[in-house]
C-alpha cells in the first residue's frame, strides 16, 4: 500500500480508462519526473456525461483492469472515488474531496493536450483550477505554441496555474485499443500484459 499521507506534491492522473493503457502510464510516469511529484493516484471516473455510453465499461471493470495496471508500483495508486460516487463525474468534487483528505498535499491535476483544450467546457472550471496545478502534456502533435497560448488564456481568465510538459507523441488511445479488440487485433504492448488477459478472459470490446 502507498502511504499516501506523506505525501506533498500528489498527481492525479483522471480518465475513463476504458481501458486504461500504456499512454496512461507513461503519462503519470513522466508527469512525476517533470514536477517531482512523489506519487500518482489514478481516479477512472464513475458514468462521464460526455463519453459515448454504448461502448463504455461499468466503472468496476475500468476500475479493476487500473488496478491491475499499476500493481506492484509502489508511487502508484488508485481511487474507487468516482467510481463510488455515481452519477456524474466532476472533476472539480474530486478535488475537493482529496483536498480534504490530503490537506497538506499540493494537488497536480494530470492531462493530456485533449483536455486542455476542453477544460474551460467542464463543470465549474474555476473551481478545478483553484484547487490544482494542471500538468498539461502534448498530445497527437499539437504543436507546443497551441498548448502555450491556450495556457496564457486560461491563466488569464481563471488564474489557472499551468504546467506545460513535451510528451513523446504516441500514438495510442483507449478507443483504437478497443477497435482493434472488435477487429480481432493484437493489443500487446499497447495495454499491461495483466490487463490485455483481463480483457480476452471477460471478453471487453467484442461485440460492440
Ligand atoms: P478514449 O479514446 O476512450 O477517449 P483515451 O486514450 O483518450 O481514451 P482517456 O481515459 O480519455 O484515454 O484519457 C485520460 C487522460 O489521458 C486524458 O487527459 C488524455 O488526454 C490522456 N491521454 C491518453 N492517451 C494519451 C496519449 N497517448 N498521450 C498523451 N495523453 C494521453
Ligand atoms: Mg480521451
Amino acid at each position: 500500500m502507498s502511504d499516501i499521507e506523506t505525501w506533498e506534491k500528489i498527481g492525479i492522473m483522471g480518465g475513463t480508462f476504458n481501458p486504461i493503457h500504456m499512454g496512461h502510464l507513461l503519462l503519470a510516469q513522466w508527469a512525476m519526473e517533470e514536477a517531482g511529484l512523489n506519487g500518482v493516484i489514478f481516479m477512472p471516473t464513475g458514468n462521464s456525461y460526455m463519453k459515448d455510453k454504448i461502448e463504455m465499461l461499468p466503472g468496476s471493470e475500468r476500475l479493476a483492469m487500473t488496478r491491475l495496471a499499476i500493481h506492484g508500483r509502489e508511487c502508484f495508486s488508485c481511487s474507487d472515488l468516482e467510481v463510488k460516487r455515481g452519477g456524474n463525474t466532476y472533476t472539480y468534487e474530486t478535488l475537493e474531496s482529496l483536498q480534504c483528505m490530503y490537506p497538506r498535499a499540493r494537488l497536480y491535476f494530470i492531462v493530456g493536450a485533449d483536455c486542455l483544450f476542453s477544460i474551460e467546457n467542464w463543470y465549474r472550471p474555476d473551481k478545478i483550477f483553484r484547487h490544482c496545478t494542471l500538468l498539461a502534456a502534448s498530445r497527437d502533435g499539437a504543436p507546443m505554441e497551441m498548448l502555450e497560448e491556450k495556457r496564457r488564456e486560461l491563466a488569464k481568465h481563471h488564474g489557472a496555474d499551468i504546467l506545460l510538459m513535451a510528451f513523446p507523441n504516441m500514438e495510442i488511445s483507449s478507443t483504437d485499443i478497443r477497435r482493434r479488440c472488435r477487429e480481432g487485433r493484437s493489443i500487446q504492448y499497447l495495454v499491461p500484459d495483466r490487463v490485455r488477459e483481463y480483457i480476452a478472459q471477460n471478453h471487453f470490446y467484442k461485440n460492440l
